[in-house]
């Protein structure tokens, strides 16, 4: 378990910079946070330090974005899936193919409320956790199971 304490949406981006470093593929990521916390600022940093090609678009309204790294992380990372699932239940996330996603041996996926699927959930994840604690402050914890 990680803790940290940022202070600008800058600090959350290099949070998530540093967490990129350390992803292995075949990893699902859930994002966990009331709207505005920061999830995608944090989701931006970590896309731009995996070299994925901009731009960086909010899944809210397309649902799932799929980058396709150009050269690979030393890790073997190639695709990264960014999934919302806030309008979606389960049946819709199996439609567009979040059981090949979690199978894919070279991807990670970023998936913002993890709970709106909770029965598509393997069973080991890593859990972003961030809440704000005033406008410019956030608490983020990283947890891994
Ligand atoms: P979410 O995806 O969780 O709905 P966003 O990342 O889209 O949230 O939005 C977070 C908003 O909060 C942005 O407008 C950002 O500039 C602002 N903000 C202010 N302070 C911080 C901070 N410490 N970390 C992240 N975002 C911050
Ligand atoms: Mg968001």
């Amino acid at each position: 378990m990680a803790l940290f304490a940022t202070h600008s949406a800058e600090e959350t981006r290099e949070i998530g910079k540093n967490f990129a470093r350390t992803l292995n593929p075949g990893t699902l990521i859930c994002f966990e946070g009331d709207l505005g916390a920061g999830k995608t600022t944090f989701i931006q940093g970590l896309l731009e330090e995996l070299g994925a090609e901009k731009p960086f678009v909010s899944p809210t309204f397309i649902l799932m974005k799929q980058y396709e790294i150009a050269s690979p992380t030393e890790s073997g990372i190639k695709f990264i899936y960014h999934a919302d699932a806030y309008r979606l239940g389960s049946k819709e996330f199996r439609e567009i193919g979040f059981e090949e996603w979690i199978i894919d041996p070279q991807g990670v996926i970023l998936l913002e409320w993890p709970e709106r699927i909770a029965e598509l959930l393997p069973e080991k994840y890593t859990t972003v956790k961030i809440e704000s604690v005033s406008e410019t402050e956030r608490k983020i914890e990283i947890l891994e199971k």
